[in-house]
């Protein structure tokens, strides 16, 4: 049978935000049932919590930001993607500044976090799912993105990257999750940018906490970081984590396949949003004889260490 799940002890971590350039600190802390993700900036008094939720997601320009009531919670999709490759959906994320910290610029850390503090099922709660009924693509200035039915968990990821250091075998990237772990696989992918967007960046006061400590960052030739990339394929790997990322704002997890195409936050978020009104197009459903397909596949060595 598949429940609910939340962490055990509460987890702290401290770092900077990419774009504010603030050091932030955020607190972990277990959930009960039918919480689901909640952002909670006890900065602010009184404390306002944001949900993550798919109608709450406000600025998509380079990163997923929520906001509720004028309060802005920016750059969730990391923390995201690995609450929901590790099936967490209780979960309370105390911050004392508005932008999650960057870390490593990967959801790994926050994988070590969650896997540290413990992951506890909760059995009052099935796990409940958003199955896909029927396919929904939007397509906007040449990029796609769609979500079909499919008895797993999908995504199938393209980019479109010319640039010397990258094989167009490397643009292209398919994974199950039923049977590829996503702490072993895809956790690790670094976000990614050009030195000279960077630069620009910069000047518009954005990605001030950005250097090669928490980003890949590529010139016209080379890649910059000294240790070069984690995997061959470390950009759509990424682009990957992103995308289970920003699914995880309808809630629950997916029951389909996702598809992108050169997709990113701001399109992946118009699908959501076109896919929830469309009531024919999905269901939420549970598993109560335990029945489920595999949806994230955990293996023994996922549980040890990363
Ligand atoms: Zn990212």
């Amino acid at each position: 049978m598949c429940f609910e799940r939340t962490i055990r002890t509460p987890m702290s971590a401290r770092g900077v935000g990419v774009h504010s350039g603030q050091i932030v600190t955020i607190v972990l802390r277990p959930a009960p049932v039918n919480t689901g993700i909640v952002f909670r900036r006890v900065d602010l008094d009184p404390v306002v919590e944001v949900k993550a939720d798919v109608d709450l997601v406000g600025d998509t320009r380079l990163s997923t930001c929520l906001q509720s009531k004028g309060v802005r919670v920016s750059t969730i999709e990391h923390l995201m993607s690995a609450a929901a490759g590790l099936g967490v959906d209780n979960l309370y994320v105390d911050m004392n500044a508005e932008e999650i910290p960057i870390m490593d610029g990967s959801s790994v850390s926050f994988v070590f976090l969650l896997q540290s503090a413990g992951l506890v099922d909760q059995p009052e709660q099935l796990k409940r799912f958003v199955r896909i009924k029927r396919k929904i693509e939007v397509v906007s200035e040449g990029k796609k993105a769609s979500v079909e039915p499919f008895n797993g968990f999908k995504v199938k990821f393209e980019i479109g990257f010319n640039h010397p250091t990258i094989l167009e075998s490397d643009c292209l990237c398919e994974v199950d999750f039923s049977s590829t772990s996503f702490v072993r696989e895809i956790c690790r992918a670094r976000t990614f940018g050009f030195l000279a967007d960077v630069e620009r960046l910069k000047q518009q006061n954005l990605v001030m906490g950005g250097n090669l400590k928490n980003a890949i960052v590529l010139d016209d030739e080379r890649i910059l970081n000294p240790g070069g990339l984690r995997y061959q394929d470390e950009f759509v790997r990424h682009k990957i984590l992103d995308a289970v990322g920003d699914l995880y704002l309808l809630g629950r997890p997916m029951i389909g396949l996702f598809k992108g195409y050169k997709s990113g936050h701001a399109l992946n978020n118009i699908l959501l949003k076109t896919l929830m009104m469309d009531a024919d197009a999905w269901e939420v459903i549970t598993f109560p004889r335990g029945d489920q397909p595999i949806h994230f596949s955990v293996l023994p060595s996922d549980q040890r260490s990363i």
